[in-house]
């Protein structure tokens, strides 16, 4: 059971309800988040609790969940969650566009930057930390990198996304961007999905390349279990037999994903496949399926990328997508 304290529970109230959860033979798990404090009660949920529990007038309300993620399902919170990042609303009827290159580079970024803009992107992304398979490869511009990001921002008035590798990068980052990217390598790193649950600043999960939906929202749950509410699950391929795509899309994660959560569903078809040829037609089977927002990778020069140029729409081919897109959108009752 879930036990949701008042916004204004003293340190006092909060021990007197544990205690009482005690007395009825749970355990607890105190979740103490920037705005309000959550209780779970581990044990079998019964009715007779749940209503004494919500009888004590610091408790707010007491939920009954059978899931194990708990506070990311449609069962604890039935409307969506929206929230906005700079102008942008996410989770809103309007599909939000993530666009920009794979990884952050000197000579290329602004003049992404600037494409990206003027096609109609929302939000500006960049990797100053790169997973990489091979320690040979490019890792990144690291510090270098965020301060291009920033600059980026200045000359756009677009708001930034990148990813953060481990935990003692998040200072860093956070200094510079508006969201933090947790890459689909990192989606089990629960120390870093703790610390970044206790960060003012939302977070964009992507699902792991081997990861079960259900594994994906119990991540989820760790970042809202220590207080971060703005999050964004991300579905970018999983790992198939499949070898023609660079991972298989799955499609059918948006709808599954959507009716378990509250979460907004955003969905990278430049992972997903790839193949930037294939990324303008995943992009409107995603807004079909009802995803909330596309992550596309996009270089001015792709053949010159540090990193996934493969994958990379040219400025260019990405405004082309922007058109139909905006009819499937239209067709699901959303706006882009
Ligand atoms: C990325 O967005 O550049 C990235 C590394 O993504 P993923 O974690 O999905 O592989
Ligand atoms: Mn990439």
């Amino acid at each position: 059971m879930i036990v949701v304290m008042n916004l204004g529970a003293s340190v006092e109230d909060i021990q007197e309800v544990e205690e009482k959860i005690t007395q009825f033979g749970y355990s607890v798990h105190r979740s103490t988040g920037k705005k309000r404090t959550i209780l779970g009660a581990i044990g079998l949920p019964r009715e007779e609790v749940k209503e004494l529990l919500e009888g004590i007038p610091s408790v707010e309300k007491v939920v009954l969940v059978s899931s194990p993620y708990k506070l990311v399902s449609r069962e604890f919170k039935k409307e969506r969650t929206v929230f906005k990042v700079g102008d942008v609303e996410i989770g809103g009827d309007k599909i939000v566009l993530i666009a920009g290159p794979c990884a952050v580079e000197r000579r290329s970024f602004l003049q992404a930057a600037e494409a990206v803009k003027k096609a109609g992107a929302d939000i500006l992304r960049g990797g100053a930390y790169k997973p990489r398979s091979s320690p040979y490869s490019f890792q990144g511009l690291e510090e270098e990198g965020l301060k291009i990001m920033a600059e980026a921002r200045e000359l756009t008035g677009l708001p930034l996304i990148t990813e953060v590798l481990d935990q003692h990068s998040i200072e860093i980052v956070a200094k510079y961007v508006d969201i933090i990217q947790v890459g689909a390598r990192n989606m089990q790193n629960f120390k870093l999905l703790k610390e970044l649950g206790q960060l003012d600043k939302p977070v964009l999960l992507k699902r792991g390349m081997s990861a079960t939906i259900e594994e994906w929202l119990m991540a989820a749950e760790y970042l809202l279990s220590s207080g971060n509410e703005r999050v964004i699950l991300c579905e970018r391929g999983i790992r198939t037999f499949e070898t023609y795509t660079r991972n298989t899309l799955d499609i059918s994660a948006v709808p599954v994903a959507k009716e378990l959560s509250h979460l907004p569903v955003f969905v990278d078809p430049s992972h997903g496949t790839g193949k930037w040829k294939w990324v303008p037609p995943m992009s409107l089977a995603a807004i079909a399926a009802g995803a909330d927002g596309l992550l596309i990778e996009v270089h001015p020069f792709p053949e010159e990328a540090l990193c996934d140029g493969s994958q990379s729409l040219v400025p260019q081919k990405f405004l082309q997508m922007i058109e139909p897109l905006k009819g499937v959108a239209q067709t699901v009752g959303r706006t882009l």
